[in-house]
């Protein structure tokens, strides 16, 4: 076992940590105050390759692991975690459509999508169907080469200001559609597609830097080429794209807790009370050590989840969920802790800390809530037993 990083991924970080001073940390504040989503800098990111980081070298991606994107994606956080946030999910999205696609599809919408010229939602989530996905009711009715695809979809990120959405929708074959998880199918689709709607910008505690709506679909035509995979194969599909994103959700919450952290240290240095730094109260250092502590048994077990979904380990969706319950727990823990260490400051907008609180808050929720999480976890351990099969 060896946790030494190698020289290419020491590079990798320090290109995103370079790129993390220069184009995000400077701006972060003002994209979350004016609601701006920095189409010009996600541009940036791809000619450098973070908009492709795991979608593999053959299909024009940047072909990373996924423990080496999350050493990439982490670097990127402490500078946005909202911008960063909406980055893997292209990432996510993008990966679908080259892991699944069809040649046709992949001609269609993978170039731009690399380079970062455009951009992709991920739609699942409905207004009626949100931790129970697979009960989902969007219908893409079948016919001859073509699926009609009709439905809402809601609290998709991105949405309105990206090129290419991936829908998730139950097949309807001839007039009843297909019950259950194996009804539903994946398609990916311009996002202006005739009878495609969008609703208004959601206003978010958090996530400022990225624009959320519902999506209205009616009689959207879509090729049947256009479909990831096989029919039924869309909920699967869905769910091995989240393993990765919950990796990746998770290392967001890791990049924003060092970067809280790193502020908390500063500040008890400089600041003083009772005539004395901040920093010199025993309870003060006790906090930070187990803010410390705390990030890097996180950061541990994200890296962990990333190696055996790298290795294709059948535990890796297991991994992938506790390490998502866990970092994005403790990113949140952490945030709010900087936040009281810097009293009345932190509660002003004039410090980070308060972006941090809300930023790192909906990692809580989204990609399968940390409630969800849970179930996915003691589902398995209740099957299996805490023997090797999960070790
Ligand atoms: C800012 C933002 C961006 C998002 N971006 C996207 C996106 O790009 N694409 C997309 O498809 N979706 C997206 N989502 C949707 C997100 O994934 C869902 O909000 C999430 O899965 C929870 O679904 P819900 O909101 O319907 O809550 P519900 O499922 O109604 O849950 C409500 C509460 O009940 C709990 N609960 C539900 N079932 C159980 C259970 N079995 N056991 C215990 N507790 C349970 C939940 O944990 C939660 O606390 C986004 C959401 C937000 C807030």
């Amino acid at each position: 076992m060896d946790y030494a990083l190698s020289e290419e991924q020491e590079a990798f970080r320090q290109t995103a940590r370079e790129f993390s001073k220069r184009e995000l940390a400077p701006h972060a504040a003002r994209w979350d105050a004016e609601q701006l989503f920095p189409k010009d800098v996600l541009k940036k990111a791809g000619e450098v390759g973070f908009m492709s980081l795991y979608t593999p070298r053959a299909d024009g991606g940047l072909g990373l692991g996924r423990l080496d994107s999350s050493l990439v994606i982490e670097e990127l956080a402490h500078g946005c975690t909202s911008t960063t946030a909406f980055m893997t999910i292209h990432n996510m999205a993008l990966w679908m459509i080259a892991t699944f696609g069809t040649q046709l599809a992949k001609d269609a919408f993978a170039e731009g999508l690399i380079s970062g010229e455009k951009l992709a939602s991920y739609c699942l989530t409905e207004p009626t169907a949100g931790s129970d996905a697979a009960s989902l009711r969007s219908v893409a009715r079948k016919h001859g080469n073509t699926y009609v695809l009709n439905g809402t979809k809601v609290f998709i990120s991105g949405a309105g200001a990206t090129d290419v959405l991936v829908v998730m929708a139950r097949v309807d074959i001839d007039g009843s559609p297909v019950p259950g998880p194996s009804g539903i199918s994946s398609f990916v689709v311009p996002a202006d597609a005739p009878g495609i709607s969008y609703g208004r910008n959601e206003q978010k505690m958090g996530w400022n830097s990225q624009p959320t709506r519902a999506i209205t679909f009616e009689d959207v035509e879509i090729p049947a080429a256009h479909r990831l995979g096989k029919e039924g194969e869309g909920f699967r599909i869905a769910m091995q794209g989240l393993d990765g994103g919950r990796i990746n959700i998770a290392t967001c919450s890791l990049g924003t807790a060092q970067a809280a952290l790193d502020q908390a240290v500063g500040y008890v240095q400089e600041r003083r009370q009772f005539d004395q730094p901040l920093a010199d109260f025993q309870s003060v250092q006790f906090k930070l050590a187990d803010m410390l502590t705390e990030l890097v048994a996180a950061r541990q077990m994200v890296h962990l989840a990333a190696w055996k979904l790298d290795q294709g380990d059948p535990n890796a969706s297991l991994y992938s969920a506790m390490a998502k319950r866990f970092a994005t727990d403790m990113g949140f823990q952490v945030a709010n802790e900087a936040l009281q260490l810097h009293g009345g400051y932190g509660y002003m907008k004039e410090y980070p800390l308060e972006r941090h609180v809300r930023d790192t808050r909906v990692h809580q929720i989204l990609e399968g809530t940390n409630e969800i999480m849970r179930v996915i976890i003691s589902r398995r351990l209740l099957m299996e037993g805490a023997n090797e099969v999960i070790r």
